[in-house]
């Protein structure tokens, strides 16, 4: 149970373009929880990790605006850091050295005088995780156990497997690329929460400057809310995101556990708001939702039995994605099958897909079977083409 009352604050921050503009924002949002001195000692080493799963520009509403980032790291400097490091690994299939180059933050960071760390080159430490339900010991970077204080810069999207991406899930960046594909395979709901124990920041401080809606977290629609919101309680800010973004407790599961596991707040009347009023500025986030129409035109039968919010994300991204791609053809005749309590198809079944780990003892002898939990939106089209990246 977490006892102490959390603060959640929340500024807007409307010219997200202008570096002195977002600075001011962000030391009111920051000032409304204590100031960056409360969390921030003369002498400390900083570490800030902001979301730059890939290449696409803050404005495409993917990755952290740079402006928050070095506003953070002057904030960190007027109060006495000795040393601010900006780290990420960038998503699996991405290079996050080009990454840094493409949004420019090689160039921000020599400008701020600040480090520059890609956790996939730096040494990881294995750690014990007394604590965890899935993960008992993983692969931490050297610079993020060694460094004084974390401030960790998410920004607020929707994400095909877990519904939204906030704080929690941003520090999923941190881990070994082999760890990440691993996450589905062992569960990425308690997977995500078990690194929280681990890897909590000491300051989580929510980028919707430009949000993305739809299809996250990273082709979906940008949102250009202007807002900061801060809290030194990770799950309390990203609860309180969710309120903004439309999104209940029991549609994100992964927060869920992690206030049961006792690693933040989550329920709102517990919550301390400051800064702007929630009720003014709530703004629902779009979600995605099959054309049923469609599937059942081309012959493609969608069956979910007691399917939790991962696989239905999952299969919902995967053929609004084929959808759009103009793709869906390849699904033609198909009948996908997922959820904690699968059953067989008809008889007449084609093409059976069995997605999930729940599917895999289902004696269905024809088909393919896409591991994970939930499985990896990327994976499910390689083994779909025969291309099975690994087998259970
Ligand atoms: S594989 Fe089963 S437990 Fe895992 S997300 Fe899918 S339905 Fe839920």
């Amino acid at each position: 149970m977490h006892l102490k009352q959390s603060k959640v604050s929340i500024v807007k921050c409307r010219e997200y373009h202008e570096f002195k503009k977002v600075k001011e924002a962000v030391r009111q949002v920051v000032d409304l929880i204590g100031g960056m001195e409360s969390v921030i000692s003369p002498g400390d080493h900083i570490l800030i990790k902001p979301n730059l799963i890939c290449a696409a520009d803050y404005a495409t509403g993917a990755t952290t605006n740079p402006n928050v980032v070095f506003a953070i790291a002057e904030l960190c400097r007027e109060v006495g850091a000795k040393q601010v490091t900006i780290a990420e690994g960038s998503a699996i299939g991405h290079d996050t050295e080009k990454v840094f180059d493409a949004l420019g933050f090689r160039k921000l960071a020599q400008k701020h005088n600040c480090n520059l760390l890609n956790f996939h080159k730096d040494e990881y430490a294995y750690v014990m995780n007394p604590l965890g339900r899935q993960i008992k010991r993983i692969r931490i970077p050297r610079a993020f156990i060694e460094s004084n204080v974390v401030i960790n810069v998410p920004v607020m999207k929707t994400h095909d497997a877990l519904a939204v991406t906030l704080g929690l899930k941003n520090m999923k960046g941190i881990i070994h690329p082999s760890d990440k594909k691993r996450f589905h395979k062992w569960g990425l709901s308690q997977t995500v929460v078990d690194l929280g124990h681990l890897a909590m920041p000491e300051l989580t401080i929510v980028d919707g400057t430009v949000a993305l809606e739809g299809m996250g977290p990273v082709v979906g629609k940008p949102v250009g809310l202007g807002m900061l919101l801060a809290s030194t309680d990770t799950i309390a800010v990203d609860r309180v995101s969710m309120d903004i973004m439309g999104f209940g407790l029991e549609e994100v599961e992964y927060i869920q556990l992690a206030g049961e596991q006792g690693l933040g707040c989550t329920q709102m009347d517990k919550i301390k708001v400051l800064g702007e009023e929630l009720s003014n500025i709530k703004r629902p986030f779009q979600r995605l939702s099959l054309d049923e129409k469609l599937l059942e035109e081309m012959g493609i039968k969608v069956i979910a039995c007691d399917a939790c919010s991962g696989c239905n994300n999952v299969v919902n991204a995967y053929i609004h994605g084929l959808h759009v791609k103009g793709k869906l053809e390849k699904l033609k005749g198909c009948t996908l099958i997922y959820g904690q309590n699968p059953h067989m198809p008809d008889e007449d079944a084609q093409r059976i897909i069995r997605l999930g780990t729940c599917t895999r003892n289902v004696p269905m002898n024809e088909g393919v079977y896409v591991p994970g939990c939930p499985p990896h939106p990327m994976h499910i089209s390689d083994f779909i083409d025969g291309k099975g990246l690994e087998k259970e």
